[in-house]
């Protein structure tokens, strides 16, 4: 028979010292909203359940000193979503809480279990990755910090290691001017999982030429991916309707989308070109 034992430690230490860490039995649940979701459909049979949420190191969004934010891994999405911090420094993080799920996961549900669940379809991703987010990775013996880009490797897949909890995520100073969107399309408007997101973050100088632009792409590649060629072809451009074109076709050429029920690889593809196109606009262009 299956059978599951539960922990609440209070402290990252005690979590950290569990059986089920050492030995790999056990899994971390935050939300639950993946988790619970994977148990119930036999997919993973954890030993242990070590629920993270009143460990105060993973709670609470706080200033860094050097004009970043640390958000602790155990913020829900309904945390992220008001956050008077990030809604002031960070919007495109706020806007993809807010087009996560219905109200019922946003409040369960955290920005932890969003990345380390790797889904390429998770909402806050794909502002993490043009924000530059660095992760903070703890286990008992060693700290390290890894950029977002380089812990998802796959769906699923993530270099989280065994004996290793995500404590927080750093969200780093942005130059003054920089603006950033994030749009969400799916087959409905609210609880849904994207079809496709567009993630972009942008910086012109006063005349309107491009001087950093970063995108992400969600729900279109194995994994969220930054559109490296798109983002090139912009710098030193001004937003006008040939740049905007082009930058669209080039982003949908970055992206690797799948045909499934819910839609075809090349409207998938066709969708990262139109929400890239109206993301830029959104960002500044005036044409
Ligand atoms: C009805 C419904 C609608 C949804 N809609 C959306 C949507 O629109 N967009 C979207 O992106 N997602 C959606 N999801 C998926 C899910 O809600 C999110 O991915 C959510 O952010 C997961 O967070 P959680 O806290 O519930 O994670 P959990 O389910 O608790 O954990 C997920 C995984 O992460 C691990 N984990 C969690 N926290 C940590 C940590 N700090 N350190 C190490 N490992 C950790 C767990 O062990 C587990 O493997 C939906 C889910 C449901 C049930």
């Amino acid at each position: 028979m299956f059978q599951l034992a539960y922990y609440e430690p209070q402290t990252l230490k005690e979590a950290l010292q569990m059986d089920g860490v050492k030995k790999g039995t056990g899994k971390f649940l935050a939300g639950g909203t993946d988790l619970l979701v994977q148990i119930k459909r036999r997919k993973i049979e954890p030993q242990e359940l070590i629920n993270l949420k009143a460990i105060p190191e993973l709670k609470g969004v706080q200033e860094t000193g050097d004009g970043g934010i640390r958000i602790g891994a155990a913020v829900t999405v309904k945390g992220i979503m008001e956050s008077s911090l990030i809604l002031a420094g960070y919007p495109a993080m706020a806007q993809a809480a807010k087009e996560l799920g219905t109200p019922q996961v946003r409040n369960r549900a955290t920005i932890g279990g969003n990345i380390v669940n790797a889904s390429p379809a998770a909402d806050l991703v794909g502002p993490l990755l043009v924000y530059d987010a660095i992760l903070l990775l703890t286990s008992e013996s060693v700290q390290r910090r890894v950029k977002i880009e380089d812990f998802l490797l796959g769906p699923s897949q993530t270099a989280l290691g065994k004996e290793e909890v995500l404590e927080a995520i750093e969200l780093p100073a942005l130059p003054a001017g920089t603006g950033a969107v994030y749009l969400k399309h799916g087959l409905r408007k609210t609880h849904e999982i994207a079809l496709v997101g567009v993630s972009i973050a942008l910086r012109s100088d006063g005349q309107g030429v491009i001087e950093d632009c970063r995108i992400a792409l969600t729900a279109v590649a194995p994994k969220v991916i930054r559109a490296r060629e798109a983002e090139d072809a912009l710098k030193g451009c001004h937003l006008d309707d040939e740049t905007l074109s082009r930058v669209a076709h080039i982003a949908e050429a970055n992206c690797l989308p799948i045909s499934d029920v819910r839609a075809s690889a090349d409207y998938r593809r066709q969708m990262v070109g139109v929400l890239t196109k109206r993301g830029l606009l959104s960002l500044g262009g005036s044409n």
